[in-house]
């Protein structure tokens, strides 16, 4: 395409006074624009601002990261989700301190655990400015868009994707993209008139943006019922902690179920809350209890060691409010 600069120029004045203002655009450390990619994988944006923010001041290097410990580092990240994610960040950051500095180039990047093409390209172009064209789900429908193909493939995109980047400013321009799918060539209603690439746009020619990669699979809500435990004794409380093996949430702990207290004297309920996760939603009833004994995992655990634990969300929303633990 002939007219390529003037496409990317329309893009980088676009992004120049459209982007919004996050706070890992405030910065070009490595480390804290690799925390950010991770922690975007899967959540909203607006939901990762307030845990990059806490994430960052109580552990502002990746030597810190390294060594902080696994309780603690789940106990930071609890509420995102995806647990392996911070598990590889620690992994990685381990071996970043082994490396002696944050890798500059895209073939170490890609090679540390928990990060894909996506990320190295990612971290490489917008820390370091490298020619690494990025292609996330946001990239892949503006391009499909812009080329008017319906069912594009990976590679096709990523083929696209690398001829479309200014290797001049490949920093500007990747976030460009991405914020454009973001904020502007959105899934359902693309804002066409207010797109930079809509003059070049073959989609938007022929009346098809809407069309083109609306692939919005119907998700089957799940409603599920539970119950949690509250079993106190002498200040105590009742707790077990998921074993290692666990597919999720593994070294978490949690108040039990009463599958897992046949025994317990079930008293009155204290409140109820939803949670969901991914296509589940959970309505949790919380109940007093008592019992005679405690059988393994079920451990009793003291208020000063219950600060220091990494609780699972749905354990800490059923605790919520009960200030004499
Ligand atoms: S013109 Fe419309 S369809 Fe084309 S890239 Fe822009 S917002 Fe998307």
């Amino acid at each position: 395409m002939t007219e390529l600069p003037v496409v990317r120029a329309a893009l980088a004045a676009w992004y120049e006074i459209s982007k919004r203002d996050l706070p890992w655009r405030r910065t070009r450390d490595p480390y804290a624009i690799w925390i950010s990619e991770i922690m975007l994988q899967q959540t909203r944006v607006a939901a990762v601002i307030p845990y990059y923010e806490r994430f960052l001041a109580l552990y502002p290097t990746v030597d810190a990261l390294a060594e902080v410990s696994e309780p603690q580092l789940l106990s930071a990240w609890a509420g995102l989700g995806y647990y392996s994610r911070a598990r590889n960040l620690q992994a990685a950051a381990k071996t970043i301190v082994a490396l002696g500095a944050f890798p500059r180039d895209h073939a170490t990047l890609r090679s540390l655990p928990g990060i894909g093409d996506y990320t190295a390209a990612a971290v490489a172009s917008i820390a370091f400015n490298l020619p690494h064209a990025v292609v996330d789900g946001n990239v892949v429908r503006v391009l499909a868009r812009f080329l008017a193909e319906p069912v594009p493939t990976r590679s096709r995109i990523q083929i696209v994707a690398d001829e479309f980047l200014d290797a001049a400013q490949p920093s500007q321009h990747n976030q460009a993209m991405m914020e454009l799918g973001a904020t502007v060539c959105t899934p359902k209603d693309p804002q066409c008139g207010k797109c930079p690439l809509a003059n070049w746009c073959q989609a938007h020619a022929k009346g098809l943006a809407r069309e083109l990669l609306l692939k919005v699979t119907k998700t089957v809500i799940r409603r599920v019922e539970r119950s949690l435990l509250v079993v106190i004794r002498n200040g105590n409380i009742l707790l077990w902690q998921r074993p290692p093996e666990t597919a999720i949430l593994s070294g978490f702990w949690e108040l039990p179920e009463p599958h897992q207290l046949p025994k317990a004297r079930i008293g009155r309920a204290l409140h109820h809350f939803k949670h969901r996760i991914t296509n589940h939603i959970y309505t949790i009833q919380v109940f007093e209890a008592s019992v005679r004994r405690a059988p393994p995992p079920l451990e009793w655990v003291s208020p000063h060691r219950l600060s220091t634990l990494p609780l699972s969300t749905t354990t800490r929303k059923a605790l919520v409010g009960m200030t004499h633990l």
